[in-house]
């Protein structure tokens, strides 16, 4: 038997992909291969669940101006997920930003983002010795579990067969087309069975795993950034609540709501990445995220966050999500999210593909629109 697809990865990117080749462009069979016990469990539930509208990124026109662009159509294809009844702040540190207070207003003048000066009861939450203005902006956070629900309930409609607890290895070509390997069970060293899929065409939608395949492929692997993220997630004290802050454009902070827990996250550019490495040194994300001991940077999270906003000192830590984050090495400098959608030209119809953000999907099912993604002759 032959699969259309096979998508490899059941995040949001892989199922968000799957579903598509199904709905519209009509594939048959397409399977989507996931190593875990569930879909979104990943990076796409282990993130800020900032729905971005562009105000993050002052120094990527790009990166921002997509954001402004895929916002509205993830509003409008999850609005069950959207959290929208929140109040966002961005403030502009007096020291070591990046931004001032004119460029950011000259910033989302030009992308033409909605800005407003923050009504005093809530600029007064903030230190003005180290904060110089407070902006109300539009910008909104997602549930990642009825995200999840909401996708699963589209695969299952539409007919994706889910393969969950699957860990695909090494992806080859024969003259049939594509192959795939896939053990059962997360460690494949123990006994583990293998089995063989083929299909005309392969999409790798693992994010942080994206080069640990084996490949019948002599092109050196993208180069990519990961670092092990700390969020904390937080109570916060009454007058914080329901607001989402964003202190910019520099060694800060940010906390929004985390709806799938009630509770916030916040995390601090300086002790949110415990480390970091390049892909070259071979060592597998996941494995690196499963032997880190986890130590919480909490303390000195809030600790800074409270110079900047004193009523941090009340708020409670729950607990901490840490994943694994990944960004293409050549944005590390930049700030930019762009995506990543390489085409493997000696694996013919095979795909990689890396989102910097949950709603640049978008950007891919663009890419996607643009391949023939033909099944006439196969
Ligand atoms: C700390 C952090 C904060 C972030 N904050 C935000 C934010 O506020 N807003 C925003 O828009 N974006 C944010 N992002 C980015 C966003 O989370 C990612 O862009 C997005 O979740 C990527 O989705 P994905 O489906 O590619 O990855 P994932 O959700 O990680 O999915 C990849 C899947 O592939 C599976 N997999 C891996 N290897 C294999 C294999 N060999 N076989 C089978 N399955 C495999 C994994 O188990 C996983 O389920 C953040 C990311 C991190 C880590």
């Amino acid at each position: 038997m032959i699969y259309d697809a096979i998508v490899i990865g059941g995040g949001f990117y892989g199922a968000t992909i799957a579903h598509y080749l199904k709905t519209q462009r009509k594939f048959k069979k397409v399977a989507l291969i996931e190593r875990g016990q569930g879909l979104l469990l990943r990076a796409s539930y282990n993130n800020q669940a900032r729905v971005h509208n562009g105000y993050h990124y002052p120094r990527n026109f790009t990166t921002a101006y997509r954001s402004r662009v895929n916002l509205p159509r993830f509003l409008k294809d999850y609005p069950e997920a959207i959290k929208r009844d929140l109040t966002c702040l961005y403030a502009i540190s007096r020291n070591n930003s990046n931004v001032s207070v004119k460029q950011f207003e000259r910033f989302c003048h030009e992308i033409d983002a909605r800005l407003e000066s923050a009504p005093e009861k809530m600029s007064k939450l903030f230190e003005t010795r180290l904060i110089e203005k407070v902006f109300l902006v539009e910008e909104y956070v997602f549930s990642a579990t009825k995200l999840a629900e909401l996708v699963k309930e589209k695969l299952d409609e539409c007919g994706v067969e889910v393969r969950l607890n699957k860990h695909a290895s090494v992806i080859g070509v024969e003259p049939a087309g594509l192959t795939v390997d896939v053990g059962d069970g997360r460690d494949r060293m123990n006994g583990a069975t293998s089995e063989r899929l083929n299909a005309h065409y392969m999409f790798n939608c693992t994010y942080s795993a994206i080069n640990q395949f084996t490949r019948q492929s002599l092109k050196p692997p993208t180069p990519l950034k990961h670092e092990i993220a700390e969020m904390a997630l937080i109570q916060v004290p009454p007058v914080l609540s329901n607001l989402g802050i964003t202190v910019m454009d520099g060694p800060f902070f940010s906390m929004m709501p985390f709806p799938a827990k009630g509770l916030h996250t916040l995390s601090h550019v300086r002790y949110t990445p415990h480390c970091h490495w390049d892909d070259a040194s071979g060592t597998g994300p996941y494995e690196k995220l499963d032997e880190y001991d986890r130590k919480t940077r909490v303390v000195r999270m809030v600790r800074d966050a409270a110079r900047y906003i004193p009523a941090m000192n009340d708020v409670q830590y729950v607990e901490s999500l840490f994943e694994v984050k990944t960004v293409l090495l050549k944005n590390e400098s930049n700030d930019g999210r762009p995506i990543l959608f390489e085409k493997h030209s000696d694996l013919p119809g095979c795909f990689s593909i890396l989102g910097g953000k949950i709603d640049n999907i978008y950007d891919v099912l663009e890419r996607l629109n643009a391949e023939p993604l033909d099944l006439q002759g196969k």
